[in-house]
């Protein structure tokens, strides 16, 4: 049997003795981006190559000591930082950031793991083309756990998510062997996907080290507009709208409710949030089918959306094509009052509006984060349905609304009534709110996970909300590539 000294000094002889870190200050990875969790780690590897990351998953093996995968460590389903154990290898990619190759014929870009997506769209920028994924995050998640989480991000509706912008990997499997899937081949129907196997695994099947990606043409034109809405179901009629007048130009369509934003304008009223009243924040907890909403003017508008449009031609095409939509749209009510950036930094800034939201509430306090989807036709019933049992089963409690909603997916986060001890909330009502919206979710046949993947937050929700079927088969995929356990046990699924 390997003795943790033993393994520690294997790991040196691997990577070098400064590439394995085990004292000093290592919360940067054994701490989670929400600061949920806080982990301890043996050790923090840090390899440079995909041969040192298959030796050391092979000294791992040997020794019987698990490994965590680690990108960015922006995950937000803790699934990046060890338990509390003192006895798990932390793997970080992020020293493998290389790009290895473009292939402008083959429309592909070869990157290793650990590249930052924000350098990764900026390297194919610079060569002439878009790389799509784009979250809020891009400045410092790597591609490689963009592609173990399947990110989506907000450009999903028009170019799809992680998976969908994925050719092929190489990954260094719990046996220390490496797939060589780097073929860039839009078409293989040669069995199982592994590829899709290796997508979305949160790091428990293996060690994606490096990926062969799609990229696109760059669109002549960006153009980005926010509009003010009466409902959530004048927002699904206008995604409808958006669809059959911008076609695939259609690249963004986020909705954002009243007390998110007024959330944003509270925190940072240096951003200029549209459409919203000062008061917004104490007025916010109005009913968000409309009733009650803060309203601007006398007009209610207790929804936002922020729209974009890539045009393939010209900025003077997507404008009129803009203008055509909003017209439709103020015709039909659905729309009650909108701005169309002038220029780019106006769009840049309406974009960092919607981005902030999350960090809004964060200052707001403590709260209790739903990453869920819903097919785009029923999201305004759930959002009606789930609200009134939320305000009926806790007194003020106040309901922050926003999302991709081109994609069916809501960032549904619920927040302590104004005032109120945000600890002692989570305490008293975490699990409470949990299990009311996960319920409703499903009763709308919905996932508890869009986007955010399961990590350690909810491998105990999965049994209630998947069915026992799709369960069964998803351990025994663990159980074939990874039977010792040792690829970062105790997320998704518990062998
Ligand atoms: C401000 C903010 C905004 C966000 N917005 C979005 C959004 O719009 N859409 C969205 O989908 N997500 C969003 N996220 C969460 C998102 O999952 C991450 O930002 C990103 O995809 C994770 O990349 P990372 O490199 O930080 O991975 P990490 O956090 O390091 O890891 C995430 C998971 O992937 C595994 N992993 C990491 N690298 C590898 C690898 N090379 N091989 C195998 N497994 C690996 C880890 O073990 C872990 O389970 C956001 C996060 C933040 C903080």
């Amino acid at each position: 049997m390997t003795t943790q000294a033993e393994l520690l000094d294997t790991l040196r002889q691997i990577t070098g003795a400064p590439h394995v870190l085990y004292d000093g200050d290592l919360s940067a990875y054994t701490q989670d981006w929400r600061k949920r969790a806080q982990g301890k780690a043996l050790a923090v590897v840090r390899p440079a190559s995909v041969q040192e990351v298959a030796d050391i998953v092979k000294a791992c093996a040997a020794a019987g000591t698990s490994l965590v995968p680690q990108g960015g460590n922006t995950g937000l389903a803790v699934g990046s930082v060890p338990d509390e154990s003192g006895r798990q290898v932390v793997l970080s990619l992020q020293r493998m950031n290389a790009v290895r190759a473009i292939d402008a014929a083959n429309l592909t870009i070869t990157v290793e793991s650990g590249c930052i997506l924000q350098n990764l769209q900026q390297t194919a920028e610079k060569a002439g083309f878009l790389f799509p994924l784009s979250l809020a995050a891009e400045g410092s998640c790597t591609i490689g756990g963009n592609l173990a989480t399947n990110a989506g991000g907000t450009q999903v509706l028009r170019y799809g998510n992680a998976r969908d912008l994925c050719l092929g990997l190489e990954v260094v499997n719990a046996q220390g062997e490496i797939w060589h899937g780097l073929s860039g081949l839009r078409k293989d129907n040669t069995g199982y996907d592994l590829r899709d196997l290796f997508v979305g695994s949160e790091g428990t099947l293996g060690i994606i080290t490096a990926a062969t990606l799609k990229l696109y043409p760059q669109p002549a034109a960006r153009l980005t507009a926010w509009a003010g809405l009466p409902s959530m179901e004048a927002a699904v009629t206008l995604l409808g709208l958006a669809h059959q007048h911008l076609g695939a130009g259609l690249t963004g369509f986020e909705v954002m409710g009243q007390f998110a934003l007024s959330l944003v304008d509270k925190h940072f009223p240096q951003l200029r949030v549209p459409f919203i009243e000062a008061s917004a924040t104490n007025a916010s907890q109005a009913g968000s089918n409309g009733s009650n909403a803060p309203a601007v003017g006398s007009v209610a508008m207790p929804y936002c959306v922020l729209l974009e449009n890539s045009d393939s031609e010209s900025e003077a095409h997507a404008r009129e094509r803009f203008e055509q939509l909003l017209e439709t749209a103020f015709d039909q009510g659905c729309v009650l009052d909108a701005v169309v950036a002038e220029n780019l930094s106006q769009a840049k800034a309406l974009w960092h509006i919607r981005e902030s939201i999350p960090l809004a509430q964060a200052e707001e306090g403590l709260n209790v984060k739903h990453d869920i989807s819903i097919a785009v036709s029923r999201i305004p019933e759930f959002v009606e349905v789930t609200d009134a049992l939320l305000r009926q089963r806790i007194d003020g409690v106040r309901l922050v609304n926003f999302g991709h909603l081109g994609d069916g997916n809501l960032h549904y986060n619920v927040q302590a009534p104004e005032g109120g001890d945000a600890k002692a909330f989570l305490h008293d009502h975490e699990d409470e709110v949990n299990t009311l919206v996960y319920d409703s979710v499903a009763r709308f046949d919905g996932s508890i996970s869009a986007e955010h993947g399961v990590g350690s937050l909810k491998t105990d929700k999965l049994p209630l909300y998947k069915s026992a079927v799709a369960l069964s088969m998803m351990h025994a995929i663990k159980k074939g590539l990874d039977p010792q356990n040792i690829m970062n046990p105790g997320r998704i699924v518990k062998l």
